[in-house]
Parts: structure tokens; sequence; C-alpha cells
């Protein structure tokens, strides 16, 4: 019998698998598509024949589990990381945040000192708030706050980490512990953040590293997101982009598995899971077929795990909370011009539909097509509600008047071919509270063992999260195993001033 069985094949069941291999057990990893990476990903897309990425998806320096997961598979190469963000306001100027020879958290405020795109009185208030900010995350700290999201040190007990009832919250569940009714726009304004500044900075930075509107953001969820990456440590900020196709970063994930006595088995969708003594006892398979092995890692998206279980356990606590998540959609917009259009290798936008660009052709060094001297974009819009029920020419439509009023080159270009992806379940959505609905990793059954990006991580749905939730579930399993092996990773140290602002070495 297989020892263990994992449901899924984006990043969290991808590093869940890759972290048990490492630590010697026997993984069968069964994916539903042809295709790993689930919501990261590439794909050929049928009419164009173009291969992309479902989205540009981008990493910080703070993420140090998926920079892992990319070590073990020998893939961190290919990730470039930028130390300067370049944003363009309305009125095409750009204005760059990058580092000084200031330490933590003082590196960035220079070149926030120097942005074209507001005035003194708006960088002041954002000087305000990032204190506040500050003050914040150490009031947390010492109440015990997000600070005790999972630690790759203390591995929570079974029962911690269950976290079943949102009015019981484990340690691990970081916000659960005193969730804010307060959303990120009213923090805001209530620390005297100008209007100009949450547009011109507060919105592009936030609104993409958690992907929903401020009014709808939990305010702790965005604070710790903003202090974790760019006041904690120098190079918490820094941008990665991969310089290859997302799907091409896993494709060593296969030989890995397979190179340590296990599988990976495409196109086989798991269509039911059976419970028996409480514990889980095999997986159907949508051809007919039932599998069973010793231990099992779900890394499914939270509602289809509930669909995959017997009804007579998603009544459960742990399961039924999760009926309180919502989700919210992005959407990209790839298009491809006959000339160059852009120098910038990639910004971040102010006061558009479209709130960044990325320029494929100049990153990718021919493994995207642009057509001979053309130009290939990557636009991004998260929280995109609106394009949601919109006609895809009325997109392209709108993403080049943009485009256009951004990049004067555009106008001269001709537009080659654009393609829309719409993901209408992107990421769940961080609304105010919602961390008290998210579960640790072990769930009521003890060979059963839960990932995603929506597990209690103390970070927002990103892919740092869906590694950080796979490790932990890995833990978790070769716990009850008798091996006690660390897999996550400790968060960059904090630096500076901040060791002693935040209490803590680490964030
Ligand atoms: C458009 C978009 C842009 C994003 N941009 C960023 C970004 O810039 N930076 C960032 O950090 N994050 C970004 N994210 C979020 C990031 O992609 C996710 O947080 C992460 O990929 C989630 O990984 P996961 O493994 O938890 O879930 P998923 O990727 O959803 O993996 C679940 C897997 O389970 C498989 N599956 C589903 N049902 C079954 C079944 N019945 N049987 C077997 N397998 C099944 C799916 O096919 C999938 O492979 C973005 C997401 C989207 C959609």
């Amino acid at each position: 019998m297989t020892q263990v069985i994992v449901i899924g094949g984006g990043l969290a069941g991808l590093a869940g698998a890759v972290a048990m291999a490492d630590a010697g057990l026997q993984v069968e990893l069964y994916e539903r598509r042809p295709i790993l990476g689930g919501r990261a990903t590439s794909f050929i897309h049928p009419s164009s024949g173009e291969r992309v990425d479902n989205c540009q998806h981008v990493l910080l320096g703070c993420c140090v589990n998926l920079l892992d997961f990319y070590n073990r598979l020998g893939v961190a190469e290919h990730i470039d990381f930028h130390k300067e963000i370049p944003f363009i306001d309305e009125s095409s100027r750009v204005s760059v945040i990058g580092p000084s020879s200031l330490p933590a958290p003082f590196h960035l405020l220079p070149s926030f000192l120097r942005l074209k795109t507001m005035g003194i009185r708006d960088k002041l208030s954002i000087v305000r708030t990032v204190a506040g900010m500050i003050r914040h995350v150490a009031r947390l700290r010492s109440t015990g706050g997000p600070a005790a999201a999972p630690s790759p040190t203390v591995a929570p007990s079974p029962a911690a980490s269950h976290s079943a009832e949102p009015s019981e919250p484990s340690p691990a569940a970081s916000h659960g512990a005193e969730p804010s009714p307060d959303s990120m726009a009213a923090w805001l304004e209530a620390h005297g953040a100008t209007k100009r500044a949450v547009e011109a900075f507060w919105k592009p930075f936030l609104i993409s590293a958690l992907n929903d509107e401020l009014d709808d953001i939990d305010a702790d969820y965005a604070i710790e997101t903003a202090v974790r990456a760019m006041l904690l440590n120098r190079s918490g900020y820094e941008v990665g982009l991969p310089a290859v196709p997302l799907g091409d970063l896993y494709a060593p994930c296969i030989d890995y598995i397979e190179q340590r006595g296990g599988r990976v088995i495409f196109n086989r969708g798991v269509t039911g899971i059976s419970v028996h003594d409480g514990k889980v006892a095999s997986i159907s398979l949508q051809d007919g077929s039932s599998v069973e092995a010793g231990a099992y890692l779900s890394a499914l998206p939270f509602d289809v795990l509930c669909k995959l279980l017997p009804q007579s356990q998603t009544s459960d606590p742990y399961f039924s909370m999760l009926d309180g998540l919502s989700v919210s959609p992005i959407t990209a917009v790839h298009v491809w011009f006959d000339r160059p259009v852009t120098e910038l290798g990639y910004a971040a936008v102010i006061g558009r539909r479209i709130q960044w660009i990325f320029n494929q052709s100049s990153r990718h060094a021919g493994a995207f097509s642009a057509d001979n001297g053309g130009a290939y974009l990557g636009l991004v819009v998260s929280a995109s509600d609106d394009w949601m029920k919109t006609p895809r020419q009325v997109i392209i439509d709108q993403a080049m008047e943009d485009l256009e009023s951004l990049l004067p080159a555009v106008r001269r270009a001709k537009l080659l071919k654009a393609i829309v992806v719409k993901e209408g379940r992107a990421t769940f959505a961080p609304r105010p509270g919602c961390d008290a609905l998210r579960p640790g990793p072990s769930s009521p059954f003890p060979n059963f063992s839960i990932a995603g990006d929506w597990v209690q991580t103390g970070w927002p749905a990103t892919m740092e999260s869906a590694v950080r939730s796979g490790y932990h579930a890995a833990e978790v399993l070769l716990r009850t195993r008798g091996v006690r092996a660390p897999i996550l990773k400790p968060d960059l140290p904090a630096e500076g001033l901040m060791k002693w602002v935040t209490g803590l070495r680490s964030f």
C-alpha cells in the first residue's frame, strides 16, 4: 500500500509531496488536470496557440518557504529579483521605490520622499501610517496576536492546529485570536492617510498583495503584509519574477517524486473521500477505481474538499466553518504588439483599471514568443469583480485605452493579438474576521492533513501561503509516523530597529 496519497498538484500539494518524499515517504500525487501548478500555472491557449501563464505571478523576498521549495527543485535561479519597483502615474511619470543604505525600517524611506506621484503632505501621511502600522504590530505581538502563526520550530499539537471552532481559535490561528472588525480603508482613514497616498501607493500595493478592495480587506492582514514586506528586513520587499513560464518551475517535481519511489498521476480527479472508523479509508477516482494509503494529504481548494467528503462529516466545525470563506477574482490580459512599446521591465500603475504591467518579452528571453522584435505585455487586475461578466473584447478595449494613455508608443504600435484569462476564484477574499475561518493542517481524521493557500498560515492567499501550508501539513503527517522533521523555514529576521519594535527576531 502507498504510504501517502496527495490530492491536488497545485503549489500546496507539490510542496507537501516533495517535502514528504525528501523525508523518505513513498508519495502518490493525484491531479485532476494534465498540468501541475493549479492556480499558478502555464497552459497553451486554445485559439491563439500561445503558451501563457494564467497570470503573471510575483513573489517577494520575504517568501522564504516558496524560495526553499524552488531551491529543492533546483529552479530558484529562474527567479529574477528586482530591488527597484517602478510606479507609473496618470501623467505617464515614472517614480521608483528602491533601497538606500539606511537600516530597516528606513531602507525605502528616501525613495518614498523622492516619489513624483504625490506631494509632501501625502508622503508625510505615509510616514505617519507606517508608524501606526509598526505600533499596531507591536500591540498584536504583546497580546499574542499574529506572530503566533505557524512557527517552524514549534510544531503545534494536532488538537491546537485543528482550530475547529471560530470561537476557539488555536494558537496557530493568528488573527483569529482577536479578529479585527476594521477594514483597511477604515484603518487608513483613521490614521490620517491622504486620499492621494491611498490612490497612489496603498491601493496599488495592497489590492494586488491581498486581492480585494481596501474596503473589504481585514486591516490586520494588510498591516501584517505591509510590515513583513516593507519594514521588517531590508530584502523583504524585493520583487521576484520568474524568467521562465510558471509550468517550467514545477516540471522537475515529477522526477523528484519518482526518484524517491513515488508517482505523479495526471488526469485522475478524485471524486470522493471515504471515511471509516474516524479515519480516511480510501479515495475514489474519476475512472471508477479507488485507492488506499496509510495517510492522505489534501491540497484541494476549500470548496472542492467539502464536496468530496461524506456529507455526514462536513457538519464537523472544522469543515462547516469553511462555508464562511468567500472568493475574489483576478483577471490577466495578455497583449502582443508588432514593435517594442516600453523599456520598463514591469511597473505598478496608478489611477487606471489595469494595476500592473509586466513586459514579458524583455524578461523571458525567448521562453514566450514576442513575434520577432515585437512586444508581449502581461496586464493584471486584482479584485476584478467588474470584469467577471464583461465581454472579453470590451476588457481588451478598456485595457488598450489604459495602455495608450500610459505608454505613448502603444498608440503607434499594432495590436497583433490579445488573450483574456478570468480567474473567478483566484484567492479567498481577505474579509475582516476571515482569519478565524481558516483551519490548521490537522483535520478531524488523524491520517488526513490539509493544505492549501486558504489553510491557516498567517499569510494571505499567495504562493508562499500555499507552500507553507503544504510543508506544515507534511510535518503533521510525518509526526503521526514518529518523524519530527522541521520543514517550515523561519521568516526573514527582523532587522535594525524592527528587532526591538516588534519585540521579536522573527515575524
Ligand atoms: C490570476 C491569479 C494571480 C495570482 N497572482 C499571484 C501572485 O502574483 N503572487 C502570489 O503569491 N500568488 C498569486 N496568486 C495566488 C496563488 O496562485 C495561489 O495562492 C496558489 O497557487 C494556490 O495554490 P494551492 O496549491 O493552494 O491551490 P491550487 O493552485 O488551486 O491547487 C489545487 C489543485 O488541486 C487540483 N484539483 C482540484 N480538484 C481536484 C480533484 N477533484 N482531484 C484532484 N485534483 C484536483 C487542481 O487542479 C489544482 O491543481 C494568484 C492567483 C491567481 C488565480
